[in-house]
């Protein structure tokens, strides 16, 4: 079933609660209804949108958004393991909540990423050492250049950090999602070394993925805000990675040593830590403010921020880190004009 609405408002779809509206906005119930959709769609300005929870809608959005409304959960059981076939409408969450419910291992380290399954299969979500393309088996799409649904295989995905091909520039707006399956398996066991969840779960007896589900929501819980409360995309920047002699530099800089992850020849830096260091933790200006708890996090601090305060938020906080730093910050979250 396909329902169309002219001149929407989206807050209730970007967590991090703008009040902005598209032009058009359309949902389906079915992957069949995507032929329909693109035979009749009259503007060839569009995208697709899950939860909005890696978007800055910085004004309205002139164009049509396309929201999958397909649910199917379908499973297939193979020996110890489990293939699940999702509808890209699906909160992924829920599909991580039922897994755990059940005893089987994979994603439990994924819990309470907020965001749609055929999201998390284009963003590539890691959280705690895992990320979807771990027990990604094939992704269902379609292909609105060709007018016709294509598979991908785990490979066919490309996966890199936060990454896959349907992020790269030249397949922008090309694929809709309309189902992912994922395998998941009775035989697996808890994988801790991300964190500090190994201190969290050191007592006897057997962990499942239940306990490893409640602890990483308790850990994210303690850090991140929650967007039903607090507007917000999550990290809102990347870790940048920089040369060894940026880090050096660094160093000289603060006095101190700079907490870092060795990359190949390259450093990973914590974007939080070079925001921190500039004193943006838990200002505000305006309507938005730096997470008091994690700083990487930008939230609409009175609910009524605009797409623009974000953005003048954003502006300040790469320009104070250049400045202290000679470090470019690249933001995370798509920014939607
Ligand atoms: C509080 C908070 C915590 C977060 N923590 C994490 C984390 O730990 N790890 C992590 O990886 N991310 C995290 N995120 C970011 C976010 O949850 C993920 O990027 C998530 O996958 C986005 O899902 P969504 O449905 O909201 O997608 P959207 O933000 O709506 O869209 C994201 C991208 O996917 C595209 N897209 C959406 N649906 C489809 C489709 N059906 N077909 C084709 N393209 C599509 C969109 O066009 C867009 O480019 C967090 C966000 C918040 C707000």
């Amino acid at each position: 079933m396909i329902t169309q609405s002219e001149h929407f408002n989206i807050r209730a779809f970007n967590t991090f609660g703008i009040n902005a509206q598209c032009d058009c906005w359309i949902e389906f119930t079915e992957a069949s209804d995507l032929p329909v959709v693109f035979a009749s769609m009259t503007s060839d300005r569009y995208r697709c949108i899950g939860q909005g929870s890696n978007m800055l809608f910085v004004n309205d959005y002139h164009g049509t958004l396309l929201h999958s409304r397909i649910l199917d959960f379908d499973i297939e059981h193979r020996d110890a393991d489990m293939l699940i076939r999702i509808g890209s409408g699906m909160p992924f969450d829920d599909v991580v909540s039922k897994c755990c419910e059940i005893g089987y291992w994979g994603i439990e380290n994924l819990s309470g990423i907020p965001g749609d399954a055929g999201a998390a299969a284009v963003q590539n979500i890691g959280a705690y050492g895992v990320e979807i393309k771990d027990v990604l088996v094939k992704v269902e799409a379609y292909d609105t250049f060709a007018n016709k649904f294509v598979d991908f295989s785990n490979d066919a995905c490309q996966y890199a950090y936060r990454h896959s091909v349907f992020k790269d520039h030249e397949n922008a707006g090309r694929y809709v999602v309309t189902h992912i399956t994922i395998k998941v398996t009775k035989n697996g066991g808890p994988l801790l070394n991300y964190g500090n969840l190994k201190a969290g779960l050191e007592r006897n007896g057997n962990i499942t993925p239940m306990d490893v589900r409640k602890l990483v929501i308790e850990t994210r819980n303690a850090k991140l805000p929650d967007p039903t409360k607090v507007g917000s995309a999550g990290s809102f920047f990347k870790n940048p990675v920089v040369e060894l002699a940026d880090y050096n530099r660094i160093s000289t800089i603060v006095g101190t040593s700079v907490p870092h992850y060795p990359m190949g020849d390259k450093v990973k830096i914590p974007a939080a830590w070079l925001i921190e260091q500039c004193g943006w933790k838990g200002r505000t200006i305006g309507n938005a403010g730096v997470w008091h708890l994690q700083p990487l996090v930008l939230v609409n601090a009175t609910g009524r921020a605009t797409g623009e305060e974000i953005l003048a938020l954003e502006g300040e906080i790469v320009r104070d880190v250049k400045e202290k730093f000679g470090i470019i910050l690249h933001p995370e979250a798509d920014h939607i004009y």
